[in-house]
Order: C-alpha cells, then structure tokens, then sequence
C-alpha cells in the first residue's frame, strides 16, 4: 500500500533522477524557434528554404533512426512532419481565391486536437525487442491516422470538427486560450504522462518528447500569423530528436547504466584535465558482498542507485563509478582541510539514509508470501543502513593522478582495517 512516507521518498528518488542535462540541448533548440522564423522572414533565400528543412532533416533522422533502431524516435519524427505539411498547405493557400474555409478549420480542430493524442501514445509506446513487427505496428498507426487526417481534409465532418472545437466546460475556459478546450485537456493529459514517463525512465529521449508538446501547443495558435513558424518549429523539434541520439550514444560510453553516474571511462578523461591542486577520494560500500548474499542482487543495485544518488548530492566535487561498489570523487582546486569535511557529510548522510526495501530473498515463497517470521517486520517496512568508508588522497602538479588514486587506495584499505564506516587521509 502506497503511504505519505513511501510517496514521499518515490518522489525524493524521482527528483534526484531529474537530469537538467537531458532537457538542456532540445529546451535551448527550440526556444530558438521565434528568433529563426524572424530571421528567416527578413531574407528571401531562407524563407524560401525552410519549409523544405523539415523534409531534409526527415531524410537524415530516418538514417539515423534506421542505424540505431530507434522506430519509437522514427514515428514521432515522421508525426511531426505529417503536421507541417497538413498545415502547410493551408498556410500556403491562404489569400488564394480558392482558399478551402471548412477543410482548413478542419485542419487546425485536429491538429489541434487529434495530433497530440497521437503524438502522446506514439511517445509512451517504447522501443521493444523486436524490431520488425515493431516497425510495421508503428507504420500501421501512422498511416491509418493519416489517412483519417487526409480523409478529413477531402470531406470535412462538420458535425465532428463542431464537437472536437467546442467549448465543453466555459467555467474551465480562460482568455488566454486560443486553441480549442479539449487541445489544452489532451495535451496536458500527455504532458503529465510522458512526464511520468520520463521520471520512471530519465533517458534524454523521454526528455524531448516531453518538452516538444507544450511548445507545439505554444506555437499552433500563431502558425497563421507567422507562416514561417511552423517550419522552423517542425526543424528545431526534429533536430532535437536527433540530438538525443547523440546524447544516448554519449551516455552510452560515458555513463554507468545501473547508477547513471560518469563510467571509468568517464574518469580517466577528468583525471587528465585536472589542476595543479586536487583531492581525489575512493568510496567503498562496507560488506555489500553480505548486503548482496543476505537480501539479493536486486537489494544490492538498489543499495547502489542510492548511494549513488547521494554522491551526486554532495555540495562539491563530481562522483564517477569506477566499478563494481566502488566510487570516486574528484575534488578540483580542493585541498584536503576543504575535501576532509566534504566527504564525511556524505559519509554521514548515507550512514543516516534509512533505505526502505523490499526484501525478496528472505520472503517465504507460494501460498504462505503474505506471512512472515515471528518479530519480522513487513517487507514494505524493512530499513537497511548502508555505510560506506573513503580513502583521501591530494595532489598536486608534480603527483601523477594514478599515483594520487594509489594512495587514496591504501588509505581505504586502512580505513577498512580500523573498522570501516570512517574517511582516512593518506
Ligand atoms: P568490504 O567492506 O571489505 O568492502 O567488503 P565488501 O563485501 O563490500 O567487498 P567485496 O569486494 O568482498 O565484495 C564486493 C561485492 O560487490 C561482490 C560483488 O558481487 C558485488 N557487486 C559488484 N558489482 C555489483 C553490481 O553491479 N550489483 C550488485 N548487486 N553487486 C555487485
Ligand atoms: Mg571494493
Ligand atoms: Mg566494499
């Protein structure tokens, strides 16, 4: 049963979850989206290009997409381009004799309307693990929807359009807003999903699919006014999928999947751009191997995500996973007066850190898993304290950071024979 507590530290581990680098490129791409339509409006030769960028940049998302086998990525990418040519083509035909009133109020009620409920369910509908049938489900959805988009523009539905544009709940109706009421409830009910989306998975994927909803929601009601708008929004949102496949394949490389701190690989690349006065500090889980054997593996990775996340919080100083349960902090431009304290307010929070878990190993298995043992707290109830003990060491320029990370080494290792859960200085 889900209580205030346990909520509460759901929601503690969600937000040190929370990567402001995951959002950062995509949110800085597309709050570019008013500055490049002005800049495009004043030069003929950019003007004339940007409603053609979208297709270019479909063709090399595609590749890529194809290259990393991401089909998720691939139909939002697709779904976005099926938006600037569905309201392209009114924006181009607009001031023409035979402009088409009802199929262009058609375009915009469901563009409005049915294009981000499809956007949502097509961005919560990850990646699996078979990538054929995956492709030809996510084709399928794509091209009934618009088919049904092009049915729709061909032979408005009056009656629908009427009832998807209409103001159901005046009270709930503010002035601010110029699309239809149901835009603001289906987009908010997405936002709110691929939110929880992103926070159960933080990958920078979930991120921009997150952060491109609102801003289209931003941009419909001007797409008219400013007929480069719409190209320039489709570019920027595409080029921001792209990047986070870059993005992933950094992570990939450079950052430990189970913890998502910095790898080794990670470290060896800081350990080279260091000043000429660092500390560097080797944090070790105490018995993790009991921790391991007495709860199971699953404990013990959860022992690690926390540890971990408290690292990360450390005022100063930047936390990599050189492997198995162990860290390292590289403290730049620190000494060890600085450095000392640091570390042992880590020490100490992860010390005081009641971890709630769910104890699988020692639950009785079949028809008697709801009972426990006599004086046994219930799995949901049960807190394990973690300690962890820290080897310091300085350096400077003359010390070699290998040499510097040795010492630290030992001074864990003493740490450990003096009784753990303590920071030794080398
Ligand atoms: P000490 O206090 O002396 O550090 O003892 P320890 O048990 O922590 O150290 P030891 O080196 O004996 O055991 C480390 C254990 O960490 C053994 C290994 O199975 C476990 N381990 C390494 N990587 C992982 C991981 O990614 N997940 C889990 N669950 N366990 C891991
Ligand atoms: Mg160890
Ligand atoms: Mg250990």
């Amino acid at each position: 049963m889900l209580n205030r507590a346990s909520l509460s530290s759901a929601l503690r581990r969600c937000l040190a979850e929370l990567r402001p680098a995951h959002f950062l490129p995509a949110g800085l791409l597309l709050l570019t989206c008013l500055p490049v339509t002005q800049l495009a409006g004043r030069y003929h030769e950019l003007a004339d290009l940007l409603p053609l960028l979208p297709w270019l940049l479909m063709g090399l998302g595609a590749a890529l997409c194809g290259v990393f086998q991401r089909w998720q990525q691939l139909l939002l990418m697709a779904w976005l381009v099926v938006l600037e040519i569905g309201l392209m083509r009114d924006v181009q035909s607009m001031g023409q004799p035979s402009f088409p009133r009802p199929a262009v109020i058609a375009d915009f009620i469901l563009a409005t309307t049915l294009w981000p409920a499809i956007y949502s369910v097509a961005a919560l509908w990850s990646d699996g693990r078979r990538p054929l049938p995956e492709l030809a489900n996510r084709t399928l959805l794509l091209g009934i929807a618009t088919l049904g988009l092009q049915y729709l523009h061909r032979h408005p539905d009056l009656a629908l359009i009427r009832q998807l544009g209409q103001t159901w709940w005046p009270a709930l109706h503010a002035g601010w807003m110029r699309l239809p009421q149901l835009s603001y409830l289906i987009a908010g009910a997405g936002t709110i999903l691929l939110g929880l989306g992103y926070l159960l998975e933080p990958r920078p994927r979930h991120a921009v699919s997150w952060l491109i909803l609102p801003f289209c929601l931003a941009i419909l009601p001007h797409v008219f006014i400013h007929p480069l708008l719409l190209p320039s929004f489709c570019s920027l949102a595409l080029l921001s999928q792209m990047a986070t496949l870059v993005q992933e394949s950094l992570d990939l490389a450079f950052r430990d999947e189970l913890t998502g701190l910095p790898s080794r690989r990670a470290l060896n690349e800081r350990l080279r751009q260091l000043s000429s006065q660092y500390c560097l500090a080797i944090v070790d889980i105490d018995h993790f191997k009991q921790c391991n054997d007495r709860h199971g593996h699953d404990v013990g990775d959860q022992v690690l995500r926390m540890v971990a996340s408290r690292l990360r919080q450390g005022s100063r100083g930047r936390a990599y996973r050189q492997g198995g349960e162990e860290f390292v902090i590289v403290l730049d431009r620190c000494d060890t007066e600085t450095a000392r304290p640091l570390l042992e307010a880590i020490r100490e929070d992860i010390a005081g850190y009641p971890m709630q878990i769910r104890d699988v190993a020692n639950r009785p298995a079949g028809k008697h898993k709801n009972l426990r043992r006599p004086g046994q707290a219930p799995a949901s109830q049960r807190s394990l304290s973690v300690t962890i003990s820290i080897g310091l060491a300085s350096g400077n320029r003359q010390s070699g950071p290998a040499d510097v990370l040795k010492q630290a080494d030992k001074a864990l290792y003493k740490a450990k024979a003096q009784g753990r859960n303590r920071t030794v200085q080398a």
